[in-house]
């Protein structure tokens, strides 16, 4: 098992003479299109720490964005992948169907919200289970329309490109799109006080703009599904004012309308809940899971009320390697952490502690326009000094100075201004502390 030395500690300037050797063989031989945030390569990680080749411990605020949850290379799931590599690698679900994945969809049934009869199927990745939970809808619904909301982000395929909102860098250049996709404003409660106050903390009053132009220019009766993130992650860590999902949603189901919910980044105990959506109490027909489901092994779901689900004829949906053996294993030994460990509450534990610290440098400093998020799913959005103008500059340069400094962090949202947190639940308090000093210190000097 790693044991990796649980502290901050710069070895060489970063990056170091072995990581930089990395990044000029990646230059010649990678296509420029995938490009990286760190300037090191991995060498270990555990718990709160990623150590790069040549020895540096950086403090991970980011999980591989929000993917390692329960911490890297977690025992639990450790010990189950080596055992189900031993035992065999691959046969196909639609081939020679093994136990892994029933007990994968058994638990997802158990552990979504809503207690009706439910099904799940498996997928690789979050943008193919999101283009499946579509096919589903469609076929459920016998419709074609798909809304989807500003400042989504939901893949990077064709039918997720479509379903993004932000163009550079995920659409751009690489359309046509499909077609039959449309966009409804979002509750941002940051942006929208722009539209009076009421805006901006009455989610009914936000859901009624999206709801107007949903009826409007799509029209029910065309309309599969309605999919968005409970918490938006890409698009700047967005929380809807209170009440507007529930409103969505009730318009959906009276029109027959498929409510469904991309968890892929707020799910699995990220938001101090098992789902984003238990927060607002809401049941919705599909969640799409992903990222935090296995701690980094490749595996997706599709989850819902089993009359949708069942919804596409025999031999509709699936794949060669959805619901590969080893990720179900890593998804199951994932799961037990997560419940044996407590750690929807250590997600919790964690927003108190960062909503405080970072609540009073917000007081102190003007630049900082808004702190948000929920469990360990934080950020803040910067800003011209007391404006809502972001200010995308201040966001890389604090970014950068933060990776030089041995701290992972990411940043995100639509105008590319928001510092975004997600660390691992089992990082210390201290090192999450000191990662937000650290940034805090640079924040300081760049005034
Ligand atoms: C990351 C993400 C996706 C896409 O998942 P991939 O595994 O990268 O295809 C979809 N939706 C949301 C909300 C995401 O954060």
């Amino acid at each position: 098992m790693s044991t990796l030395e649980q502290s901050r500690h710069l070895a060489t300037e970063i990056p170091g003479p072995l990581s930089t050797e990395l990044i000029a063989r990646k230059s010649a031989a990678v296509a420029r299109g995938v490009a990286n945030t760190m300037p090191v390569y991995a060498a270990r990680a555990f718990g709160g720490i990623v150590e790069d080749v040549d020895g540096n411990r950086l403090i991970d605020l980011g999980s591989g964005i929000a993917v390692t949850t329960i911490g890297n290379s977690s025992p639990r799931v450790v010990e189950a992948v080596r055992d189900q590599v031993g035992k065999f690698t691959h046969t196909c679900f639609m081939v020679t169907p093994y136990e892994g994945y029933v007990a994968v969809a058994e638990a997802l049934n158990r552990l979504t919200p809503g207690t009706g009869e439910k099904r799940s199927a498996l997928f690789n990745s979050g943008s193919e289970a999101v283009e499946n939970a579509i096919k589903i809808a469609r076929t459920y619904t016998g419709r074609q329309a798909v809304v989807s909301f500003d400042h989504a982000y939901h893949g990077r395929t064709n039918l997720t490109m479509a379903l993004t909102a932000k163009s550079m860098p995920y659409k751009h250049g690489f359309g046509p799109f499909a077609p039959e996709i449309y966009r409804a404003p979002m509750s941002y409660p940051f942006r929208d006080a722009e539209f009076g106050k009421e805006m901006a903390t009455d989610g009914e009053l936000a859901a009624k703009r999206a709801i107007n132009v949903i009826d409007k220019q799509v029209g029910a009766e065309n309309l599969a599904a309605v999919i968005i993130e409970p918490i938006q992650g890409e698009g700047g860590f967005i929380v809807p004012a209170d009440g507007f999902l529930q409103a969505v949603l009730d318009w959906c189901r009276a029109n027959d309308v498929v409510f469904i919910v991309d968890e892929v980044q707020s799910g699995f105990a990220r938001s101090g809940a098992m789902f984003a959506c238990e927060h607002e109490g809401i049941v919705p027909d599909l969640i799409v899971s992903a990222k935090g489901i296995a701690d980094g092994m490749p595996l997706s779901a599709v989850t819902g009320r089993a009359e949708i689900m069942d919804a596409p004829h025999v031999s509709g949906l699936g794949g060669t390697y959805g619901g590969n053996p080893v990720a179900c294993a890593a998804a199951l030994a994932t799961i037990e952490t997560i419940e044996a460990e407590g750690l929807v509450q250590r997600a919790a534990e964690i927003e108190t502690l960062m909503k405080d610290k970072l609540g009073r440098m917000q007081a102190e400093d003007e630049r900082i326009g808004d702190v948000r998020g929920r469990g360990a799913m934080i950020a803040v959005e910067l800003v011209e000094p007391g404006t809502t103008e972001p200010d995308a500059e201040l966001t890389k340069k604090l970014c950068a100075s933060a990776h030089r400094a041995g701290v992972i962090v990411l940043s995100c949202g639509t105008f590319g201004n928001v510092l975004r947190f997600l660390p691992p639940l089992t990082i210390s308090d201290e090192l999450l502390l000191e990662g937000i000093d650290v940034i805090a210190g640079i924040l300081a000097d760049i005034r």
